[in-house]
């Protein structure tokens, strides 16, 4: 049986490439109907914290990267690792050097890793020293723990990034030291920031779960992420089903990937696309102070209108509180562009046509055709101001599809009060 993990050390959050790896791990696992493993890293306790082992498992968790069986913790596990360098020293495989315990490099000329990606990689004994398996203050290495634990729990596929290729031919002494069987070695390519150097925090290799409060699905986040490093023909839209039975280890991409965050948002809004109607309404509820008590025909009419402009579901919340609070806050740029003095007649017959006319969406757009054509101006003179006095901002909908989604003595009053506005200025 596919035995995959995951192995966080827990000296931070869960950031995206963290993300990556597991789920690429967690995606082969379940492909192929195995177990997927979590097991923290935590033989540095001062490096590792609680609070970096709970931040990783909330994001986990919000990502659905369900892991099977107990969460292994390494701090738990010195006695095992200690009896198990103790006994490469009695077979004569190691020896104590100031305190530390190091591995015989026995190696004479190179170890070659046979990875599933990358091929056969070689890498040359004059790279691989006695290295350090034990240390003075007892506790292991990465490399004992690691070979260990693996071992220990069966796994089939050590899935990790391609920075611990070198770390994998030091691994592979060590099995062999052991006379453990060699699992299969799937390292990932990096991801990189869009300048081409490793992703780090300053890209916004940020905590994962900074995506979720930016109000991307985990779903189109684990999507995107899929995509980067391995693909499928070319298709790039996954649901986690498809993810799950489409993934496969040729598909991995030896090349590094960029992280590019217009590419997710364009992800994300397929997903939103995707997401029907009422799940939308729960979201937008639970997201937003005063969507709560909407009439279920305006929130309807409000995700049709608003629904293929957003990229996030947080884009959607900031539509809708602009719309339906009831206080304005107008965009500056906006309103010094849009809000002139010039526009101060027109904007006083905007809304008297308003007033007078039936509130549905044929009625207002025959009401503002006709105060342009008084006026002579073309529709988008008024177009922005009207969106402006209504939402803040210049980003909505038709404006007979935004108006109609309030009602008219407010529309009213909002296009009076920018009125004002400009008047006061
Ligand atoms: N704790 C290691 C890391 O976070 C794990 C590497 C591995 O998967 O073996 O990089």
């Amino acid at each position: 049986m596919v035995k995959t993990r995951f192995a966080p050390s827990p000296s931070g959050y869960l950031h995206i490439g963290g993300v990556r790896t597991a789920l690429y791990a967690w995606l082969y696992a379940r492909n192929q109907g195995g177990e997927f493993l979590l097991r923290i890293e935590n033989t540095h306790i001062q490096r590792s914290s609680q609070e970096s082992i709970d931040s990783i498992t909330e994001g986990l968790e919000w990502l659905g990267l369900n892991h099977d069986g107990e969460v292994i913790e390494q701090k738990d596990r010195f006695d095992i690792y200690q009896k198990k360098a103790n006994q490469l020293i009695e077979e004569g495989k190691a020896y104590e050097s100031e305190g530390a315990i190091r591995l015989k490099s026995d190696c004479l000329s190179s170890i070659v890793i046979s990875d599933q990606v990358f091929g056969d990689v070689e890498v040359k004994s004059d790279e691989l020293d006695d290295f350090i398996i034990m240390r003075s203050n007892g506790a292991p290495t990465y490399h004992l723990a690691v070979v260990i634990d693996d071992h220990e729990s069966g796994i089939t596929h050590v899935m990790r990034g391609d920075d611990h290729l070198k770390n994998s031919a030091r691994h592979i002494q060590l099995m062999e030291a052991f006379e453990y069987p060699k699992p299969q070695f799937v390292h990932l390519p990096m991801i990189l920031g869009p300048d081409g150097a490793r992703l780090s925090k300053r890209h916004g290799a940020m905590n994962v779960l900074h995506y979720r409060d930016e109000g991307f699905s985990s779903e189109a986040l684990l999507n995107y992420l899929v995509r980067l490093g391995w693909s499928k023909g070319d298709q790039e839209i996954f649901s986690i089903k498809e993810m799950i039975d489409g993934f496969d280890l040729s598909g991995i991409n030896k090349a590094s990937a960029k992280f590019d965050i217009e590419k997710l948002r364009w992800v994300n809004q397929q997903h939103l696309l995707n997401t029907n109607d009422n799940e939308l309404k729960l979201m937008i509820e639970a997201r937003s102070q005063i969507a709560k008590d909407q009439e279920d025909e305006i929130m309807t009419n409000f995700i049709k209108a608003y629904k293929n402009r957003a990229h996030t579901i947080n884009d959607l919340v900031f539509s809708y509180d602009s719309l339906f609070s009831d206080e304005i806050n107008y965009d500056e740029a906006s309103a010094e562009k849009f809000l002139k003095e010039e526009i101060i007649l027109p904007l006083e017959d905007v809304v008297d046509v308003l007033k007078e006319s039936n509130w549905n969406q044929e009625s207002i757009s025959e009401a503002l055709k006709s105060v342009c054509e008084k006026h002579k101006i073309g529709f988008g003179k008024i177009g922005q101001p009207i969106r402006i006095a209504v939402t803040g901002g210049t980003q909505s909908p038709s404006i007979d599809q935004t108006l109609i989604l309030l009602n008219q003595a407010t529309v009213v009053d909002r296009i009076e009060a920018a009125i004002e506005y400009i008047k006061g200025n």
